[in-house]
């Protein structure tokens, strides 16, 4: 059996495993798809300490770092469920069940995609989701949020302060947005908010060119030329699968304490699937690490 098995390999399943394996206890890792969501990413500037890299790179990077240490690497596994017996068994789609006395999940989450033709082929070419991330690109730009909640309008607001101007397109009549931030983004000369309109089409071939919405109270259809579109209705946390294992908010998020721990003693958990306030690959590695030190500390307690 293991000492600590992570599930989950992002950044901070990738930093949760290096962690453990330092402290000279039997490891392992298993990740549907290695590198996670910095593989989906194209410039990444914001990895304090590394001015600019590219997701792939940083995949790369992550697992050429895990492979330096005596870690079982089990890449191209999904994990469909998890007990608690005498020891953890995590039972793995192709059907092996691993055995182990700590475990840390670390699956991540995925943004929430509007559906609507050329998200998908635009993705990355145009299509955002992170505005800290790829805001920058879209200096002097016109750029629209699709999404009127929290972080739609916190988005706004930071993009109103890089690009041309903002529109806002927002499916209710109202915005669900906080009144604070509402007033913030009111008081903002480059943004024009759009309630009660529903996005129908991404356009563009290489690049964004425009967003066509329907006005649903008319059912009329306009078309906004701008070349950029951040796609701002939530982050689903991938916590599906442990549906009664242990306590999640009621965003499905984990919740955990200081040190990573969940309802559960032994089991932990980091990254973008708990209920931390931020996501972004410095604070995923953060919390992976917190969540091994944390697993350590329960086993030589235990
Ligand atoms: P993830 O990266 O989501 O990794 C989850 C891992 O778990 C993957 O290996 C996945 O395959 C695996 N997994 C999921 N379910 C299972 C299962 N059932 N069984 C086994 N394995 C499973 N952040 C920044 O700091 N800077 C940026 O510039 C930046 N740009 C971004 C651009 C895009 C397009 C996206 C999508 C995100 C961006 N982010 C950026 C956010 C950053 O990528 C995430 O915060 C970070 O990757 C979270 O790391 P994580 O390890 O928690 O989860």
């Amino acid at each position: 059996p293991y000492d600590v098995l992570v599930v989950g390999g992002g950044p901070a399943g990738a930093s949760a495993a290096i962690y453990a394996a330092r402290k000279g206890i039997r490891t392992g890792i298993v990740a549907e798809r290695f590198g996670g969501q910095v593989l989906d990413t194209l410039s990444i500037e914001n990895f304090v300490s590394v001015k600019a890299t590219e997701g792939p790179k940083l995949a790369q990077a992550l697992e050429e770092h895990v492979k330096d240490y005596k870690i079982d690497v089990m890449d191209l596994q999904r994990a469909k469920r998890l007990e608690k017996k005498d020891m953890f068994e995590l039972e793995l789609e192709n059907g092996a069940v691993l055995k182990s006395k700590t475990v840390i999940i670390s699956t991540g989450a995925r943004w929430r995609n509007v559906n609507v033709p050329g998200e998908q082929e635009l993705k990355n070419k145009g299509v955002a989701y992170c505005p800290h991330c790829d805001g920058p690109l879209y200096e002097g730009k016109n750029v629209a949020v699709i999404g009127g909640g929290n972080s739609g309008i916190e988005a706004a607001i930071d993009l109103a302060g890089i690009t041309k101007h903002v529109t806002v397109l927002e499916f209710l009549p109202e915005l669900k947005a906080d009144q604070v931030l509402q007033n913030r983004l009111n008081s903002l000369p480059n943004v024009t908010v759009l309630k009660n309109v529903a996005t129908k089409e991404i356009t563009g071939t290489d690049g964004v060119t425009g967003v066509i919405y329907t006005d649903r109270e008319t059912g009329e259809e306009h078309n906004v030329e701008l070349e950029g579109v951040f796609v701002q209705i939530g982050l689903v946390p991938n916590t599906e699968w442990l549906d009664g294992t242990l306590d999640r908010n009621r965003m499905g998020e984990i919740i955990v304490d200081k040190s990573g721990a969940t309802s559960v003693p032994g089991l932990f958990a980091a990254g973008d699937c708990i209920d931390s306030a931020y996501n972004q690959i410095i604070i995923s590695m953060g919390s992976g690490a917190t969540a091994a030190l944390g697993a350590f500390d329960y086993l030589i307690r235990n």
